[in-house]
């Protein structure tokens, strides 16, 4: 799909643009840079920024620059891949008040792993994975702040709910009391044109907004976890109250996005994808 490639350059070009954060100080700067775009988008839809929380996406990226994010006042870490985010994990549990966030695919194999560091999980989309989670964190006695993934982008993507299927989804959710869901996550369209990706975002909202009235006891729909280095001020116009940074905060990312976000010629073996936007194929 030349489309796609094009898109695909285009978001490589944007993100070339992010230089390494290697100090506290370097760190420091880019959150207070991406805080100043948050609160920017914010006053220009009239939201108050306190609304939107950054949650900083480190994958990729090392334990040590992951302790400089921590230093500069990092709390709470997104990682898409299980695997990466538990090694993570392990090797920082010094760091008492450092959280983590699954932001990726999971496989019910890895709901055990997931369950015993995670304290919030964004991708929930399948009621396999829901059923693992609650069970292990049941046997653990801990519960997970969830968000319901949903493909808005109508692209051939392998992870996320269809949108007409969300209901139903919520519907069950009351069987599993150790997950709370907060609301729903999507990846908008690969594209760095806002005219392309903003209607992903006002689907999601207006989505959230149609399911609100109906969602069952305990399903909470209040928040929208959308927007990225490229795109998080249009979906902050277009009401994202969680907004997941990872370049625009550590710099761009030595691994192609295509590692994430697999291309037919590029992708990762089954077992390691953990991400979501998969272009048809
Ligand atoms: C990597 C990733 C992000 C952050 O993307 P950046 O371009 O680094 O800001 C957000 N959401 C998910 C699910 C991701 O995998």
């Amino acid at each position: 799909m030349p489309d796609q490639t094009e898109d695909l350059n285009i978001l490589h070009a944007r993100h070339g643009r992010y230089p390494q954060a290697d100090s506290v100080e370097d760190f420091r700067r880019n959150l207070a840079a991406v805080q100043q775009r948050i609160v920017q988008a914010c006053h220009r839809v009239g939201r108050d920024p306190a609304g939107v929380r950054l949650l900083p996406v480190s994958k990729t990226f090392d334990e040590a620059h992951l302790r400089l994010a921590y230093a500069a006042g990092c709390r709470l870490l997104g990682e898409n891949k299980v695997q990466e985010a538990q090694r993570k994990w392990e090797a920082m549990t010094d760091l008492q008040d450092l959280q983590w966030s699954v932001i990726g695919h999971l496989q019910t194999n890895k709901a055990k792993q997931v369950a015993r560091f995670a304290s919030e999980f964004q991708a929930l989309d399948s009621l396999r994975v829901a059923e693992a989670l609650d069970r292990r964190l049941r046997i653990l006695d801990r519960q997970m702040d969830v968000f319901v993934q949903v493909n808005t982008s109508g692209e051939a993507s392998k992870y996320g709910l269809a949108p007409d299927d969300v209901a139903a989804f919520l519907e069950a959710m009351p069987a599993f009391p150790t997950l709370r869901v907060r609301g729903l996550m999507t990846l908008a369209l690969f594209s760095a044109d806002a005219l392309r990706v903003r209607p992903c975002f006002v689907r999601l909202r207006e989505l959230r907004d149609r399911l609100r009235h109906c969602a069952p006891d305990g399903v909470s729909l209040q928040e929208l976890s959308m927007g990225m280095s490229g795109d998080f001020e249009v979906a902050i116009e277009e009401g994202s109250t969680v907004v997941r940074v990872g370049q625009a905060i550590f710099g761009a990312r030595a691994m192609p996005d295509a590692y994430y976000w697999p291309t037919a010629d590029a992708r990762p073996p089954i077992e390691d994808t953990l991400l979501s936007i998969t272009p048809s194929r």
